[in-house]
């Protein structure tokens, strides 16, 4: 990555009072979770995602969804999160007198697990179950749970707490996500290929409330043209130097209240 676009970014970074982290499957690839559109990689080939992780699919055959699903969680607890997520929750620390938040697309659970305090899993956990009518059962999900089963509460199917295909985000936590988006005064966009609605509407919903809108990913997107800054780089590779430079300067605590000079 050019040391000019680091310094830009570090010196926004400096002005800023609310900073955003918006994330996608991209961020966990270097943990060797495979990406949902990057193709080659094994979990997604091979397999139709109408049918092992959309609601319909759940409900014509709860049991195909719920393996495939068991086998994406037993992958997320046998690796780690990754220089990325880490720097992420570093920057977090470092940034203590501001407003970091992690808006996350993904499931993994890998910006908690680094040490992020604000996350906003938009698409919810794979960690947890719940009942599917929403009776108020939910449960971590229990590796030993090899099968689906009816609620011990009201006999509906349980299910993984994550948002399916087809279903509608958690209207609490998108209205958060959105809050904070349309309050940040730079968003970062990473590892996401911005095709799942309705949370890659955050972005443009951050720039047009005045944000810098930094993407970083290898490759282009439907964002990218719109970006204040497209970094072609990986996510962990980008925050690790991110990280870096401003931990060798000293960083603000906000924006300038020019109100008070006046
Ligand atoms: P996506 O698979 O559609 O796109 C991944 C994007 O990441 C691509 O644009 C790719 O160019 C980029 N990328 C690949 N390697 C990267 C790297 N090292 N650094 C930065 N960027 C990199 O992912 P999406 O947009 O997040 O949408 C997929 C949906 O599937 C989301 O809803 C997500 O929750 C889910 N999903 C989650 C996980 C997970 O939790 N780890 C994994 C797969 C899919």
């Amino acid at each position: 990555m050019p040391s000019m676009s680091l310094e830009a970014i570090v010196s926004m970074l400096d002005d800023a009072q609310q900073v955003v982290v918006f994330s996608g499957a991209g961020l966990s690839a270097d943990s060797g979770i495979p990406t949902f559109r990057d193709g080659a990689t094994g979990l997604w080939n091979n397999v139709d995602p109408d049918e092992v992780a959309s609601i319909d699919g759940f409900l014509r055959n709860p049991r195909r969804v719920w393996n495939w699903l068991l086998q994406l969680k037993n992958l997320v607890d046998d690796r780690r999160p990754n220089a990325g997520h880490q720097a992420i929750a570093r920057l977090e620390a470092i940034c203590a007198a501001k407003q970091v938040t992690v808006i996350t697309q993904n499931i993994d659970g890998y910006h908690a697990r680094a040490g992020n305090e604000h996350v906003l899993e938009v698409h919810g956990t794979i960690h947890h179950v719940r009942c599917h009518r929403r009776c108020g059962f939910a449960d971590s999900w229990d590796h030993r749970a090899e099968e689906p089963y009816p609620c011990p509460a009201c006999g509906a199917p349980v299910r993984p707490d994550l948002v399916m295909f087809g279903e509608a985000l958690e209207e609490e936590v998108f209205a958060a996500a959105e809050a904070r988006s349309v309050s940040a005064d730079i968003f970062f966009c990473v590892g996401t290929s911005l095709t799942v609605q309705p949370a890659v509407r955050l972005p443009m919903w951050a720039k047009s409330a005045g944000a810098v809108l930094v993407e970083v990913n290898p490759h282009p997107t439907p964002l990218s043209p719109t970006a204040d800054y497209s970094i072609r780089s990986g996510a962990s590779q980008f925050f690790a130097a991110l990280c870096g430079e401003v931990e060798s300067r000293p960083l603000q605590t906000g924006k300038r209240d020019d109100r008070a000079i006046a």
